[in-house]
């Protein structure tokens, strides 16, 4: 386990329009520090107040990606600090964003967070509601959705590839309109063991934690949690 070596052997075999995000949670500071010697600079974390810690002692060249279920009370954590928040998932949260970042100013760049397979204990909207996020998006200042995120269902390869494929005629669905606040960029989709099946598929953004890091130590608990 070597965690340079695991990184340069996925940017070697991705795409270069692809992003590779290293899921850095429950991970050290030291773990990090070896990816960013490796050039790493896209970093997720799932939870504010690490991200918020990590981000004080690195380099502040790094880009952080929040990827994790965002409680609207830690969202004024986040300004000025991250990169880009993966888990937009309701307008009760949207409003919170929009009201926190607009303090300061500064654009909150957005996913909208699609529960493609509706399980009950994962984040994101199902795609019905879409068109009312979008409608409400439109309505900010500061909020920009820059494309879409989804954590699919456990599966085999064709059934990631059926949710996969879903979810870029989604992201393509709505890259042909024109709506305020909203580019379609980013196609956030693909972890571990599956972020082959999803840059096949379209996704141009992989969240890659246990394939560079190791396995992580913490009991259960959600991916979305
Ligand atoms: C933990 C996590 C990942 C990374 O999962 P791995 O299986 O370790 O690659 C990706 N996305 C989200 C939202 C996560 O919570």
């Amino acid at each position: 386990m070597n965690i340079g070596e695991n990184i340069a052997e996925i940017i070697e075999n991705i795409p270069n329009n692809v992003t590779l995000v290293a899921v850095s949670k429950t991970k050290p500071i030291e773990d990090l520090e070896l990816a960013y010697k490796k050039n790493q600079r896209d970093f997720g974390e799932n939870k504010v107040q690490e991200l918020i810690y990590k981000e004080e002692i690195l380099p502040k060249d790094i880009r952080w990606h929040f990827i994790g279920n965002l409680q609207t009370n830690k969202v004024k954590y986040l300004v000025g600090k991250v990169h880009l928040i993966h888990s937009l998932s309701s307008i009760k949260l949207l409003r919170k964003i929009e009201k926190e970042f607009s303090k300061d100013k500064i654009y909150a760049n957005l996913l909208i967070q699609i529960n493609i397979g509706k399980e009950e204990s994962k984040g994101g909207i199902f795609e019905e509601e879409l068109p009312t996020m979008i409608e409400e998006v439109e309505k900010c200042e500061y909020c920009k959705v820059k494309g879409l995120m989804t954590v699919i269902p456990k599966g085999n390869d064709e059934e990631n590839r059926y949710y996969f494929n879903k979810m870029k005629a989604i992201f393509d669905k709505v890259s042909k309109e024109n709506y305020k606040n909203i580019s379609m960029e980013i196609l956030s989709m693909g972890m571990t063991h599956d972020y082959k099946i999803a840059i096949e598929e379209g996704s141009n953004l992989i969240r890659v934690g246990e394939g560079i890091f190791g396995k992580r130590k913490y009991l259960g608990g959600d991916l979305n949690e």
